[in-house]
């Protein structure tokens, strides 16, 4: 899918499958990569700072850090996974040519 940190091919160099459907189409893995992020440094917050009584001041550098080398790399993962759930959600949208949606069995009066 990449062909650097950040960029990606244009299509699946096996199949053919073109990666970005529309403009802006990877804006929803932000979503996905802010989500993850967030999960991991509540319950990391929550279990350090209440579990294991670390300083407060020393879990927000800490979790600055992580969440600023974790997001850039968690980068293209987002992006994967928010393909995957597309792809998963509404499949025919990826069909080349574009699967027909069924056609109504009983005849219209
Ligand atoms: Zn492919």
């Amino acid at each position: 899918m990449f062909c650097g940190l950040f960029r990606m091919h244009e299509r699946c160099a096996s199949c053919q499958f073109k990666f970005e459907r529309e403009p802006g189409y990877f804006l929803g893995s932000i979503y996905v990569n802010y989500g993850i992020t967030a999960l991991i440094i509540t319950v990391g917050w929550i279990t350090l700072r209440f579990g294991y009584d670390v300083d407060p001041e020393l879990l927000l550098i800490g979790f600055l850090l992580f969440l600023l080398v974790f997001q850039t790399l968690f980068f293209r993962y987002a992006r994967a996974l928010w393909l995957a759930m597309d792809c998963r959600i509404d499949p025919a949208i990826y069909a080349d040519p574009p699967i027909a949606p069924p056609e109504e069995t009983h005849a219209r009066q």
